[in-house]
């Protein structure tokens, strides 16, 4: 087991439903430690860049609009094995295929506003937190 850093995301739609609280209860509940978290208005650019990944597929623009349409609300989570287990708690892109209790079964409206990003590997945690956080808006404890 190693302590893992993960960059989420609570998106427009869960910002817009107002469920927040009740997302980041999960996550406290399930024992991360939130290193950082602030609600954000993205830019068509900020979020290009954030997918940057995914400019091949055919949803880009379209994920970008998206991610744009409102505020949303990046985290830094911390804890052990943080990135595997915030995707477990996230469940499957999809919500349709989401197992029960998890965060995009209860909360997700469709394959694409599906209420949370989290980061998929340490490589992509390690460009995606400096993304959103300076290293002086994390408070380690
Ligand atoms: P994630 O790691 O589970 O978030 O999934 P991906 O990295 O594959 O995709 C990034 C994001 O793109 C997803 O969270 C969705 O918001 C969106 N997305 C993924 N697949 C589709 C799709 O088939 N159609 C649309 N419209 N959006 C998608």
């Amino acid at each position: 087991m190693t302590t893992q850093r993960t960059l989420a995301i609570i998106k427009p739609d869960a910002v817009d439903k107002g469920v927040v609280g009740q997302i980041i209860a999960r996550v406290e509940r399930a024992g991360f430690k939130i290193l950082a978290a602030k609600l954000i208005q993205m830019s068509l650019a900020d979020a290009r860049g954030f997918y940057a990944v995914h400019r091949e597929r055919p949803f880009f623009q379209s994920l970008c609009d998206f991610m744009t349409q409102g505020p949303c609300l990046p985290l830094v989570l911390e804890g052990e094995n943080a990135i595997q287990r915030w995707r477990d708690l996230m469940g499957a892109t999809d919500p349709a295929k989401a197992a029960a209790g998890t965060i995009r079964k209860d909360f997700a409206s469709s394959i694409e506003a599906n209420a949370v990003h989290g980061s998929d590997s340490a490589e992509a945690a390690a460009v995606e937190i400096p993304y959103f956080f300076s290293s002086l808006e994390l408070c380690p404890r």
